[in-house]
């Protein structure tokens, strides 16, 4: 019973793992782009530490307030 419960919640991990990988792939994507590092909204820098902690993101934290 316990390598099944083992088994779900190591699939569940992996989802989330693909998911957050797959955004990443987006993310390094538009590093070849010029706007990337740029808010899609307002078209402003983001924040470097911002970018660090959600590298996916596309909005500069006014325009995601
Ligand atoms: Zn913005």
């Amino acid at each position: 019973m316990d390598a099944i419960n083992n088994k779900t919640v190591n699939e569940r991990t992996l989802r989330q793992m693909e998911f957050k990988f797959q955004k990443l792939n987006l993310a390094l994507e538009k590093i070849d782009e010029s706007e990337f590092g740029n808010c899609r909204r307002c078209g402003n820098a983001i924040q470097e530490g911002r970018l660090m902690l959600i590298p996916e993101n596309t909005l500069c934290i006014h325009c995601a307030s």
